[in-house]
């Protein structure tokens, strides 16, 4: 079975969440299942990539409105990520420092998915399966079935995977000249609220939707930015599948991003030894339970709430735990943040920006992670964590509630709140420091975390399920 993957993100290459890390690593387990499972991403700058592993295998000019774009299809040359790696580059609209944030983003994409459309129905191919990625490649689906430029592939099934429905990549309808031959008795399939909306053309038009965990799913209609009653009138081809990682870069094992190598038998010395590190370097105390935060700083995870609720808990347990923010995002939250660390330097630190062997050395050396989020379609900080023992403080939300069980209940290992608030985070900690004291318990609890399986192996099976019920004569 040869299926595309189209993705904005894919690491190692260009990563800015959790949606770089599911098409980076679900394609190689796919692989190692049978499938022949590639990734077709853009081509950015050459910060993510060098040139000279990478061969051209297709080269065009593709039509945005009026604009003509030459565009190139380069190919990884030797498989080296477990998958076929193939990234559109576009001269002047796609190869750029960053990912996202362009006043022109929507051209930029769309190009990318009419290139990706142009390539592979030029070339011949007809792929079994074409599974796109959030809205980046949310138009795939409609213009597959609804442009005659692409008529030769209108019965390839496709599958849309949401890691974030919040944003939906919507745009307006003096747009719509950027979509090439559609049939105009289509377009109420890309409307939505008024505007064109890639996310719900996408559910409208795949074949089936799968969300990053089973309760986002059900979220969905509830909390999706506007788009609930689809989500409710299109459940019928949902699925929710929860994310897996890639245990062979998450391993603590082998990680050579952490300071030091632990196994479960040695987790207390591990630990502390990656601890130590990060105290050092953060001006922190080793001896006290350290709490730490990895992550976007928005809204969504629930940043906001952290500055008044470190400072609660420093204030109220008298700087009983230390704290450590990895993260950047909204300017005011980073600005508070910034400002807690001036006023009890010894008690928090914060590190702004997003590094990558930091973040691993953290979910290594760290005893608790803090996950306030209020929305939170998968979550993978929480299944890195626990792989590296390090438990989860999380609201009940998402793929938090499909991931994480309290350790008040039978089998739990993490913690558990209900609301994303200043109260319920403070009582979490209070009850991680509680816990903290008992050294005996904690590290029964973290062994039991180290044992759980949360790689893709399972999830992957999943999705390939999914693909052979879309047409299960042909396979
Ligand atoms: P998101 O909603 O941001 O995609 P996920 O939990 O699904 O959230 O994935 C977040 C991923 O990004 C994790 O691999 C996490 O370790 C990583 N990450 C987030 N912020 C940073 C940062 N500032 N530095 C390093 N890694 C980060």
């Amino acid at each position: 079975m040869k299926i595309y993957h189209l993705s904005a993100e894919c690491y190692p290459v260009a990563k800015v969440g959790g949606l770089a890390d599911v098409v980076g690593a679900l394609p190689k387990y796919q692989n190692q299942a049978g499938l022949q499972a590639a990734v077709v991403m853009p081509f950015y700058d050459r910060k993510f990539t060098r040139e000279n592993e990478f061969e051209v295998v297709f080269s065009a000019a593709t039509l945005l409105g009026t604009r003509r774009l030459f565009f190139e299809i380069l190919k990884e040359k030797t498989n080296k990520l477990g998958f076929e790696l193939y990234l559109v580059k576009i001269p002047g609209l796609l190869d750029r420092e960053n990912i996202y944030s362009y006043p022109d983003e929507r051209e930029q994409f769309i190009a990318f998915q009419l290139a990706f459309l142009d390539w592979i129905s030029y070339s011949g191919q007809t792929p079994d399966v074409i599974h796109c990625h959030d809205h980046h490649s949310g138009l795939v689906p409609f213009l597959l079935y609804h442009s005659k430029l692409y008529q030769r592939l209108v019965n390839t099934p496709t599958v849309f995977t949401i890691h974030n429905g919040q944003y939906h990549g919507a745009f307006g309808w003096d747009n719509l000249s950027y979509l090439p031959e559609i049939d105009l008795t289509k377009t109420g399939l890309l409307d939505w609220a008024g505007g064109i909306n890639p996310l719900a053309a996408a559910v409208k038009c795949c074949w089936k939707y799968t969300t990053v965990s089973p309760t986002y799913l059900h979220e969905l209609t509830v909390n999706s930015n506007g788009l609930e009653y689809l989500f409710w009138a299109e459940s019928a081809k949902g699925y929710g599948i929860i994310n897996g990682i890639d245990t062979d870069v998450w391993n603590p094992q082998t990680d050579p991003m952490i300071a030091t190598k632990f196994t479960a038998k040695q987790i207390a010395k591990g630990k502390q030894a990656n601890k130590n590190v990060i105290c050092e370097r953060f001006a922190l105390d080793a001896a006290k339970p350290l709490f730490v935060f990895i992550g976007r700083l928005v809204v969504e995870k629930g940043a906001d709430l952290l500055p008044e609720a470190i400072e609660r808990s420093i204030t109220e347990n008298e700087g009983q735990a230390n704290f450590l923010i990895l993260g950047s995002g909204d300017k005011e939250m980073e600005t508070a943040l910034l400002e807690l660390k001036e006023k009890y330097p010894e008690q928090c630190n914060v590190f702004i920006g997003y590094d990558e062997a930091l973040a691993h050395l953290i979910y290594a050396g760290a005893d608790f992670l803090l996950m306030p989020s209020r929305v939170e379609p998968c979550g993978l900080n929480q299944l890195y964590s626990l792989r590296y023992g390090t438990m989860p403080l999380v609201r009940s939300t998402g793929g938090l509630i499909d991931s994480v069980i309290d350790f008040g209940d039978e089998g739990g290992y993490g913690i558990r709140f209900n609301n994303a608030s200043v109260d319920d985070i403070g009582h979490a900690i209070v009850r991680a420091n509680t816990l903290y004291q008992n050294t005996t318990q904690l590290q029964q609890l973290r062994k039991r975390m180290m044992a759980l399986d949360f790689s893709w192996d399972r999830s992957a099976k999943e999705y390939i399920d999914l693909y052979e019920s879309l047409n299960p004569t042909r396979y």
